[in-house]
């Protein structure tokens, strides 16, 4: 597909406030992304949304089709020898772990083609929302005067201890991996250099992860602040925190996946009559067990041995809870196995509506941010298993600041969980006192949840309120 044209991307009339929303091609990235749109669309802002052909019926998909936003496809480039190709989402790449900054540095061969469409744009945008991980949009932002936020798809814990972490340069200290490593910024803090990346910690200014931390962590500094998926009253110490060291604001404006209301989904009536998938009306049968089911799903980027895929399976057997477990990769026999047991999904499913259902009352979850918002906002307790990224310290977040989840003992960044381990671990969430705190815990958050995003008052919806108008008024 060609450069989208001049013509296609003048959004029709309308209301003055235009804001350009640039998504990184993850899911994990996206989704949040398109609920800050339905944010913005509540509150009559006219949206321009750039994507990649591939990634564009996703975006469609998730938006109301009445949503007043155009969506512009840029090519993204298919000559990288590391990336196969057709491959325009990370969640497509045969392996994240090892392609993930090769995919990250290609991104920027798109600038060309957006800056000649950001151009062309009328009205004139008064800000954008590009994510941390397209840098470069920083670069094109100033070239045109436009407002830059870096939205910041991670929590104000995470995005302050790293930086606090950086800082002093813990992470090159004497402390063994699992040692805990005293920051001088959080005394209270607990964190080792084992929830950091490898490559944070032993970097190799050859390699293109380097390249990729070094332009990705410059260009947010030019920026005028940052878009956070969580709000105040979830990590009130972190988010003033990050407020205090000055020159940028950071907006906590979450949880963005209570975006979503009855009102501006008006695609409502067909999401009703459509069929409902296997695995909820799995979940309606168990009703009258109570919240039984235990969710387990690791993300859209999880890489899972097959060695410990099988021990996670005797793990769920010999706790005898009743599972829905979404299997994005690998697995094979599993399904038939577990018939009886659980439930096996190998498809692509509403995360939310499942942890919504009321016989959900528990979620086995990697951390990610997105799913440790979502599981919060349902008010369901986790079992905490981190495997990458930023997720160790999301864990830590769930399981030791905020007590809405236990840790599953062994699980980490290279950590094998064992069977017993696991067994445990479900037994305590489902039917321990300490998932008696945990859930309680959960269920007062996710009210806090509400209130922050409640339309007029909610300390979220005030924040991303603030933000509009600076912006509109520049
Ligand atoms: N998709 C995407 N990025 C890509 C490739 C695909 O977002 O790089 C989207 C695609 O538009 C569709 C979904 O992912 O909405 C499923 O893609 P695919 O057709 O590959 O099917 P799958 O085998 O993943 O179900
Ligand atoms: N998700 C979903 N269905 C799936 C897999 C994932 O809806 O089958 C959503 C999930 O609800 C969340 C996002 O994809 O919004 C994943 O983001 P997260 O930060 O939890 O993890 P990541 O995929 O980035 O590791």
């Amino acid at each position: 597909a060609a450069a989208a044209t001049a013509a296609e991307v003048i959004p029709t009339g309308g209301p003055v406030c235009h804001a350009v929303l640039f998504p990184f091609m993850s899911k994990g990235h996206t989704i949040p992304m398109l609920h800050l749109a339905r944010l913005f669309l509540r509150r009559q802002i006219s949206l321009t949304i750039f994507t990649t052909p591939a990634n564009r019926p996703f975006i469609t998909a998730s938006l109301p089709a009445s949503a007043a936003a155009s969506i512009v496809e840029l090519p993204f480039p298919h000559d990288i020898p590391e990336i196969p190709a057709g491959v325009e989402s990370t969640d497509k790449l045969p392996s994240v772990d090892s392609l993930f900054p090769h995919f990250a540095l290609a991104t920027e061969r798109i600038r060309p083609d957006f800056e000649s469409a950001l151009e062309n744009l009328r009205p004139w945008p008064s800000f954008m929302v590009s994510d941390g991980f397209l840098w470069w949009t920083e670069d094109s932002a100033e070239k045109f005067g436009i407002p830059r936020l870096v939205f910041h798809g991670m929590s104000n814990h995470a995005a302050s201890v790293s930086r606090a972490v950086a800082g002093d340069r813990l992470l090159f200290g004497p402390e063994s991996d699992d040692e805990l490593i005293a920051v001088t910024r959080f005394p209270g803090v607990r964190v080792c250099k084992s929830d950091f990346e490898e490559t944070a910690r032993t970097p190799d200014p050859e390699g293109p992860f380097y390249d990729f931390v070094m332009k990705a962590f410059g260009a947010p500094s030019r920026s005028y602040g940052y878009v956070m998926n969580s709000f105040h009253e979830f990590e009130p110490v972190f988010a003033d925190h990050l407020n205090a060291l000055g020159k940028q604001k950071y907006y906590s404006v979450g949880p963005l996946c209570l975006a979503e209301v009855d009102d501006v989904c008006n695609d409502k009536k067909e999401v009703v009559l459509a069929a409902k998938p296997a695995w909820i009306q799995w979940l309606d049968e168990k009703l009258w067990e109570g919240k039984s089911v235990l969710y387990v799903a690791f993300g859209s980027q999880a890489e899972i041995s097959e060695e410990q895929l099988e021990e996670i399976a005797r793990g769920l057997e010999d706790s005898e809870v009743t599972f829905l477990w979404v299997i994005r990769k690998g697995g094979g026999g599993l399904e038939e196995r577990m018939k009886g047991r659980g439930m096996i999904v190998g498809e692509w499913v509403d995360q939310r509506g499942i942890l919504g259902h009321v016989s959900v009352g528990g979620f086995l979850s990697h951390c990610g941010w997105n799913s440790v918002m979502e599981g919060v906002c349902a008010g369901v307790p986790m079992l905490a298993w981190p495997m990458m990224a930023e997720q160790p310290l999301n864990a830590r977040m769930v399981a030791e600041e905020v007590n809405v989840g236990i840790r599953v003992e062994g699980s980490g960044r290279t950590g094998f969980v064992r069977r017993g381990a696991l067994e445990n671990a479900v037994r305590e969430l489902m039917a321990g006192e300490k998932g008696k705190e945990v859930r309680r815990n959960a269920k007062e958050y996710a009210k806090k949840a509400r209130k922050a995003m409640e339309e007029g008052n909610g300390s979220s919806w005030k924040t991303l309120n603030l933000l509009i108008d600076e912006l509109s008024n520049k």
